[in-house]
């Protein structure tokens, strides 16, 4: 399907709507019926019709349709945050005495979800590096009943062979979720590459403008049906008539933006490798990437993230650096219009800080729309106010 067509006409029927082009916010919590008919068939199936906002929305529904269709998606279901969509997506898939295989480092709440949640209901979780199909072999156990992946990861960028990992899933009955944040459907989709569920976060290159939580699962029609008839419906976190509006409107322009985005990411990259002060960069497209030729062959482009490695005696000189800056602000989260750095060593005492260890002189840069001689001037005038 041509992506011009997703993004600007699928799902939307105007004419239903007065011909506006901009769809309507169908802001209500229920629908009415005009027969007990009706709803009896409501009750039986929800999934089939217009109840309660809990369920489906018109808006949301737009939504539903564009997002399915840029994942090559039978279907896809919205929820309020990136993390209630994983944690239903779970939750639908693992009972009591399962395992879970994790890789390594997934975002930092799944983790939690993992040690702190799930680890209380019986449901162990193995997390493995994920580089290698044999770690994934090896971590199998009889139980075994989900497999949870990132790539790549959004601060090394480290990446699984999705083809394989699928592939090995589906000779032992294991279902798979694979979060696409970093690269949106644009540049990877994990959906023919035959990973059960795609998962991303709204929140990032979707909204696109830092104003909207949003998280997306998107999968076989059955697998959503199972998913909204019973956890969808039960933990109520779907995402609200609004913010869906919001996210449609970050479609619009998720092609230009990201095109710009990358652009200006390949600019800041050659800045910062050329850089005195920097040791390293770490960007899955790089040359130097450690999984480059992986990388390549399942995304058809990188974004806007970039992690790098300055060269820093002290916990301080990076603190510098970062209050430094004039533009570039440090905050969490990324995907937005604005460009962010946040610096590994956040959380950690000065005395703890130990130069030889590479990981506390790491900082990620994500790349938002400003120009990219505006972002490398900033960082220029940050080095040589720092160091
Ligand atoms: C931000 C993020 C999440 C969580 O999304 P929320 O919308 O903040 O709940 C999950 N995965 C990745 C890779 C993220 O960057």
């Amino acid at each position: 399907m041509d992506l011009s067509y997703i993004l600007n006409e699928l799902g939307e029927d105007r004419s239903d709507y007065f011909n506006a082009v901009a769809p309507p916010i169908m802001q209500t919590s229920n629908f009415r019926v005009n027969t007990v008919e009706e709803l009896k068939k409501l009750f039986a199936d929800e999934y089939s019709g217009y109840l309660y906002s809990r369920g489906l929305n018109p808006t949301v529904d737009i939504l539903r349709k564009k997002l399915a269709a840029l994942d090559e998606a039978e279907d896809c279901l919205v929820f309020n945050s990136g993390a209630a969509a994983i944690f239903v997506a779970v939750l639908a898939n693992v009972s009591k005495g399962d395992h879970i295989i994790s890789v390594k480092n997934p975002y930092t709440w799944v983790k939690k979800m993992f040690d702190l949640i799930f680890s209380r209901f019986g449901v162990d979780t193995t997390y493995v590096e994920g580089t290698d199909i044999r770690q994934f072999e090896a971590a199998r156990r009889p139980n075994s009943r989900f497999i949870y992946l990132e790539s790549p990861n959004s601060w090394n960028f480290v990446v699984q062979d999705l083809e394989a990992v699928a592939a090995f899933a589906k000779r032992h009955g294991l279902v798979t979720l694979m979060d696409n944040t970093y690269c949106t459907p644009l540049y990877q989709k994990p959906i023919p590459m035959g990973i059960d569920i795609s998962m991303q976060t709204a929140t990032k290159y979707i909204g696109g403008h830092s104003d909207t939580l949003g998280g997306i699962l998107t999968g076989s029609r059955e697998m959503m049906k199972k998913i909204f008839d019973c956890e969808y419906l039960a933990v109520g976190s779907g995402i609200q008539p609004f913010n869906a509006w919001l996210l449609i409107r970050g479609l619009r322009t998720l092609e230009a933006r990201l095109e710009r985005i990358t652009a200006t990411t390949r600019d800041v990259l050659r800045y910062l490798k050329k850089h005195a002060r920097v040791e390293s960069v770490l960007f899955p497209l790089d040359p130097s990437f450690p999984q480059y030729e992986l990388a390549k062959k399942q995304m058809k482009n990188a974004g806007g993230l970039i992690s790098f490695f300055i060269k820093a005696g002290t916990r301080a000189e990076i603190v510098r650096f970062c209050e430094n800056l004039k533009h570039i602000m440090m905050a969490v989260s990324w995907g937005g219009h604005e460009s962010l750095i946040l610096p590994r060593c956040a959380g950690m005492e000065d005395a703890d800080f130990d130069a030889l260890n590479a990981e506390h002189r790491m900082l990620r840069i994500y790349i938002g729309l400003e120009s990219a001689d505006y972002l490398t001037g900033d960082l220029d005038q940050a080095f040589r106010l720092s160091f």
